[in-house]
């Protein structure tokens, strides 16, 4: 039986959760989920100074949003510290390790020399080879006792093969002279110990690959696949920064971006399955893999994420995409639904997500169930409604006082009464939104009344042809 995938989404909270990191735990979540596998979450709070607990749960909340849910609890990575300390012992018990008591000052003055005399400025520790019995009683660091012949080849499932040249690394240390682990250390000793099989991250990461791996050979374990994906750019091609516009996943939210969409969009930024635009969180699932996974950086396109999310808010189950409303509205301040209006958007959502790539664009059409009696037309909207049509709507409203609400007889007795006045429906189409919406710009006249249904309709008709010049 093949080994389990295990993937895992590894961010440092100092900030919110960023759309290139949403994208990574992405590619991370539909790799492990389309596998069987597990998608582990470890929060890489070990630079104490610039994490924040409102970090942390603003990146909880993000991937909360995006639908990207974990398996186990979340892991702090500070909080394993001490096992951490313990992989350096036991490295230094083996030998791949060792002891280094040079100051900050013997350090900065071999480099000093160094660089007069156009050698590495790499430090070389004299303790590398130094016996036990001449080590002073002083604080040291531990540091790698890292390979200097030969090369370190990170076998990058994105990349390639990137050779990284052994003497051009040096022996990094692995835990500083107050105890405290490294990150590099850390990093390691926690992705092989959660078990992750497939390490997915941004490429800016790529040279740590190699000094991870020299951990995991010294301590003999099985390497992960590495797969380090290409950051995103702006439009411009250049790397994205707040220039280009929104960077946080909770600022999508706020702008009312459907979070299918913003999955499906994020997959295609910079990987690819054939032609395929739009696709389905199963289908992204099953298809995902890493050698669909391009080698450039993938520049983000507003109107690209917003005709996908148009099409996945057209896709959606309408009482999945009422809830997801509710929550845009939530974050962004605007007033919940009545339960009559949720009632009646969710009677309308057919009409309503049709053509919407967003939640402002969604409730723009839904402004007839949103605004109270007696309606407030605006300007092009009170001008349909002059004396001729204010009287054409009275006429009506009896005629549909005795009409059963459904389209079929709606669309009759307006046809009929079009006919009888010597008109088009086109020409009433008008008056009726203005009527019904205040609006000019509204979904059809037809669904309008449905939704509304017929005592409302009514009486905004009513409403309209009582208003004087
Ligand atoms: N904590 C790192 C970051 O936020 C990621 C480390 C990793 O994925 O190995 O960039």
């Amino acid at each position: 039986m093949s080994q389990q995938v295990v993937t895992r989404f590894a961010p440092s909270p100092t900030g919110y959760l960023h759309i290139g990191g949403a994208r990574t735990a992405l590619f991370n979540w539909l790799f492990a989920r389309g596998r069987g596998g597990k998608f582990l979450l470890r929060i890489e709070d070990t630079d104490r100074a610039r994490s924040t607990p409102e970090a942390t749960q603003a990146i909880l909340d993000g991937m909360t949003w995006m639908g990207l849910d974990h398996d186990g609890d979340v892991v702090s990575q500070a909080a394993r510290a001490e096992r951490h300390a313990e992989v350096a012992r036991q490295m230094l018990e083996a030998g791949t390790a060792y002891k280094c008591f040079a100051t900050q000052e013997e350090i900065q003055s071999f480099r000093d020399a160094a660089k007069a005399e156009g050698r590495s400025t790499l430090y070389r520790s004299p303790w590398r080879d130094a016996a036990a019995d001449t080590h002073p009683d002083l604080p040291c660091v531990i540091r790698i006792k890292a390979p200097r012949d030969g090369a370190t080849v990170i076998h990058d499932a994105v990349q390639g093969d990137v050779t990284i040249r052994n003497d051009q690394l040096d022996d990094m240390v692995l835990l500083r002279s107050d105890g405290t682990p490294v990150y590099m250390l850390a990093v390691a000793v926690d992705d092989h110990d959660m078990g992750v099989t497939h390490v997915i991250r941004g490429d800016d990461h790529l040279n740590n690959a190699a000094r991870q791996m020299m951990i995991y050979r010294a301590m003999g374990w099985p390497l992960p696949v590495y797969a380090h994906i290409p950051l995103i750019h702006g439009a411009d091609g250049k790397k994205l920064s707040k220039r280009h516009g929104a960077l946080g996943t909770q600022e999508y939210r706020q702008m009312g971006y459907p979070a299918a969409g913003m999955r499906n969009y994020l997959a295609r930024l910079g990987w690819s399955h054939g032609d395929d635009e739009f696709f389905t969180d199963a289908q992204a699932q099953d298809w995902f893999d890493l050698d669909g996974i391009g080698k450039s950086a993938a520049r983000f396109d507003f109107k690209k994420l917003e005709n996908i999310c148009g099409q996945h808010m057209a896709a959606m189950d309408d009482a999945a995409l009422l809830h997801e409303l509710q929550d845009f509205l939530h974050v962004t301040d605007q007033p919940t639904l009545t339960g009559a209006q949720a009632a009646m958007m969710l009677e309308g959502m057919y009409c309503l997500k049709e053509r919407a790539r967003t939640f402002p664009e969604l409730l723009d059409k839904a402004q007839f169930i949103l605004t109270n009696r007696p309606v407030e037309p605006d300007e092009k909207a009170a001008a349909q409604l002059d004396t001729v049509s204010r009287g054409m709507l009275k006429e009506l409203t009896p005629q549909l006082q005795n009409a059963s609400w459904t389209r079929d007889s709606l669309e009759e007795v307006t046809a009929q009464f079009a006919d009888r006045k010597g008109t088009k429906f086109g020409k009433m189409a008008g008056p009726l939104r203005a009527a019904l919406a205040g609006r000019s710009a509204t979904p059809s006249v037809f669904d309008m009344m449905l939704v509304l249904g017929q005592t409302e309709t009514l009486n905004r008709l009513a409403d309209a042809g009582q208003q004087s010049d």
